[in-house]
């Protein structure tokens, strides 16, 4: 560590979906911005999420009004800047005997629909399940239900495109990266990164936010030196993923018998994603991971709705994240708020923002509420600008995705249709970039199998800072669950050969 050390305005550590967050608004207001990252992009829990951009029906419950309403604006802007990734879903939720009220459920889904200035979606629509092909998969004990909306999303790829934004308005993004120590001198930072080589450098900032998710609270103490931290309540949530259970494309919202919700969603086409579970938990948060009891737990409340049960011998993939969720001192982990808080101080006059709990949904808004804040400390620059920029790739004429997978086949004939909407949903008009001149699959190099070109590689590591086969198999994309296991050693050994600085 020698020099003068690189400088920055405002330095993020962690590339979830909050770190991205911020540095992508910092970045477009004229702040220098840089993010680190221990691991790759999204490793953490923004990967590991239910995948929706939703309001939460069930926070009405907790009458988290504000929270709920916040959410659904943002569900309506997150649509139409990033159309390709964040996509409108009908949701079933069935009436089950015994189970709450049909008029509650009625006048939830009433104030679900009016809360959030719903423009974009269907509203709420009761259902005979006898009449629709949605009543067709479940028990036939469940006769009524409601239609509602929602969103989905590629959770990981929403992280990796606020970094691609971030660094087209020029933030410096620092992958397997961590962050060692960060030390105040003279109203300012000092911060110590450790790279993947092991080797350390220094940078100077003169802020720092503080997004390290469920290390937050290591962050503060370990990292910060910050004494007397706010508490952080970690909060595992597991989801299965099992062959698809259910020919349509609606998703299921499923009242458990513990007072819970759980759902099934279609996933990747061919599989069905149900989740999830809360349960307290005390490890590192890279260490989670699904219990036997979370499976049967899951398995047993699919069970209680679909007419085929639903065992553990169905899963063929599971995922555990953990939230960080601010410590309210809820009792159950279920009830505890999905909140944000922001905590701001000042380490010996050098001034440290702190995003602690949150949700996907609320990144945006989040993103902004900080680069506010860190406006105070650094001097006002650009105004707020995110809710009307789209991210990389999400300028879809119309935002039709579909009309765009077509134009994709029409383009390039050698891609067949699922192929095409896969690379529309994942990428959006940078599709077009990916493919440039190609006439034939040949021009795009190497096959790697499961319609993964070498362009397509080539593009992930030089834009979207992948390094291993499973940044690239199960973060940039889902192809690991089809891939045979032959195709994560031909991709690593590609990108020992090939890798170089995104
Ligand atoms: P993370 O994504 O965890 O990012 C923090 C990053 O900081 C990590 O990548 C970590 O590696 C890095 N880091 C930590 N320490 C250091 C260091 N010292 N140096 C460098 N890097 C460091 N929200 C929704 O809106 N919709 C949903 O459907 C939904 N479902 C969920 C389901 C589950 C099971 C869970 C657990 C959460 C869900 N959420 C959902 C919430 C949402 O996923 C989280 O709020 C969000 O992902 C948190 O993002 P983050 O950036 O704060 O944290």
């Amino acid at each position: 560590m020698s020099g003068d050390p690189a400088s920055y305005d405002l330095f993020v550590i962690g590339g979830g979906i909050n770190g991205c967050g911020v540095a992508r608004d910092a970045a477009g207001r004229g702040y220098q911005a840089a993010l680190a990252e221990q691991g790759d992009l999204a490793e953490g829990t923004s990967s590991r999420s239910t995948k929706l951009v939703h309001g939460g029906l069930r926070y009405l419950e907790h009458f988290a009004f504000g929270m709920v309403r916040e959410a659904l604006r943002e569900r309506e802007t997150l649509m139409s800047i990033a159309p390709h990734l964040v996509r409108p879903l009908r949701f079933v939720l069935p009436v089950l005997p015994g189970g709450r009220p049909a008029w509650l459920l009625r006048f939830g889904l009433f104030l679900y629909d009016h809360l959030g200035g719903r423009e974009k979606l269907p509203g709420t629509e009761a259902l005979d399940l006898r009449d629709v092909p949605e009543g067709a998969p479940l028990r036939p004990s469940l006769r009524k239900g409601f239609a509602f909306s929602d969103c989905r999303v590629d959770d990981s790829r929403l992280v990796v495109l606020n970094a691609r934004d971030a660094a087209d308005r020029g933030a410096t993004i620092f992958t397997r990266t961590r962050v060692l120590r960060a030390w105040a001198e003279q109203g300012a930072w000092r911060v110590v990164l450790r790279d993947a080589t092991g080797g350390d450098r220094e940078v100077a900032a003169r802020l720092i936010v503080n997004a390290a998710g469920p290390w937050a609270g290591a962050a503060l103490g370990a990292v910060l030196g910050v004494q007397a931290a706010p508490r952080l309540r970690l909060v595992r949530g597991s989801h299965i993923v099992t062959r698809k259970l259910f020919d349509h494309d609606s998703a299921y919202l499923f009242q458990a018998g513990d007072g819970r919700v759980v759902f099934a969603i279609p996933y990747c086409d061919d599989f069905t994603l149900i989740g999830t579970t809360d349960a307290d938990f005390s490890g590192a948060p890279d260490e989670a991971a699904i219990t036997p009891d979370e499976i049967a737990y899951l398995c047993a409340v699919a069970s209680g709705f679909f007419a085929r049960p639903v065992g553990a011998g169905d899963v063929v993939w599971s995922f555990s994240g953990v939230r960080p969720l601010r410590d309210d001192g809820a009792g159950d982990a279920a009830q505890a708020s999905r909140d944000y808080v922001l905590d701001e101080r000042r380490v010996e006059g050098a001034p440290l923002l702190s995003i602690l709990g949150g949700k996907l949904t609320a990144f945006r808004h989040v993103a902004e509420q900080v680069a506010d804040r860190a406006a105070l400390s650094l001097g006002a620059r650009g105004k707020r600008w995110t809710a009307a920029a789209r991210l990389p790739g999400g300028d879809l004429s119309r935002g039709d995705l579909a009309a765009f997978a077509r134009d994709l086949v029409a383009h390039y004939p050698f891609l067949t249709a699922r192929e095409a909407a896969r690379l529309a949903g994942a990428y959006g008009t940078v599709a077009g970039t990916i493919l440039g001149a190609a006439k034939k699959r040949e021009d795009l190099g190497r096959d790697f199998g499961l319609g993964l070109s070498e362009a397509e590689v080539e593009h992930l590591v030089t834009r979207e800072w992948a390094r291993t086969a499973e940044d690239i198999l199960w973060r940039r994309s889902k192809l690991g669950l089809w891939a045979p296991p032959e195709m994560a050693g031909a991709l690593d050994e590609w990108l020992a050969t090939h890798s170089e600085g995104a």
